[in-house]
């Protein structure tokens, strides 16, 4: 019998085994493989394992966030920006970060290359979040209010009561179909303040693919925290 356990909306397997000679419950996230070992001792339930586990959601959640294989914003690193893969090449001398071909080009000195790239990111993410709310407020005919940027490790989104939108600037790492859904998600919250049929027919509307990108989040979302 296969057990799982939903973490931030994705659903992993809990892995049991017993262990005649452990003397306590034992959980682990296992990272290549995604999912999450559990030990029992010879006379412990696996319904009481699966209690453990259950209590453990919050921990899990941190482990399966830290364990994303880091991806330092250093000079060689390939990371992907809107959908497409480019290599970061520190350049030193003067002038602004640029797009050259497949190449993201750093200026400056070494030791600030990485809050120039951070820099440039959150105004790339900015620009093309701004845009794309503003084309998907037009098409349901609703008025865009403030938009922030965020790095909250919990949501990729959000709607405020008010319509003001805010968004992790983390998205820029993700396909450009599924930041477009998130911003087409919170979009969709200025019409419908709920998670109701009539809200997803409005995400439908302006997002055609959106379970495709719900499932993307689900599974790989944590890895939009990998870049550091
Ligand atoms: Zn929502």
């Amino acid at each position: 019998m296969s057990h799982t356990i939903l973490i931030n909306g994705s659903s992993l397997p809990v892995i049991i085994r017993k262990h005649p000679r452990s003397r306590r419950m034992i959980i682990r996230y296992q990272p290549l493989q995604h999912h999450v070992s559990l030990t029992l001792p010879r006379y412990t339930s696996i319904r009481q394992g699966l209690h453990f586990v259950e209590e453990k959601r919050a921990w899990l959640a941190d482990q399966i966030t830290e364990k994303a294989q880091p991806v330092p914003l250093a000079d060689g690193q390939i990371i992907p920006v809107l959908g497409n893969d480019y290599t970061l090449r520190h350049i030193g001398g003067r002038g602004v970060v640029s797009i050259d071909g497949d190449r993201i080009l750093i200026p400056g000195d070494e030791s600030f290359m990485k809050r120039r790239i951070l820099e440039w990111l959150k105004r790339q993410a900015r620009t093309e979040i701004t845009r794309l709310a503003t084309a998907k407020a037009e098409q349901i005919n609703k008025p865009l209010k403030r938009i922030s940027l965020r790095d909250t490790s919990t949501r990729w989104g959000s709607c405020s009561h008010d319509g003001n939108l805010s968004f992790s600037w983390r998205l820029i790492f993700a396909p450009y179909e599924v930041l477009e859904y998130v911003v087409g998600h919170e979009v969709a919250h200025i019409k419908h303040h709920n998670h109701s049929a009539a809200f997803w027919a409005t995400v439908g509307e302006i997002c055609p693919d959106y379970e495709k990108c719900r499932h993307w989040l689900k599974i790989y979302g944590s890895k939009l925290y990998s870049y550091n």
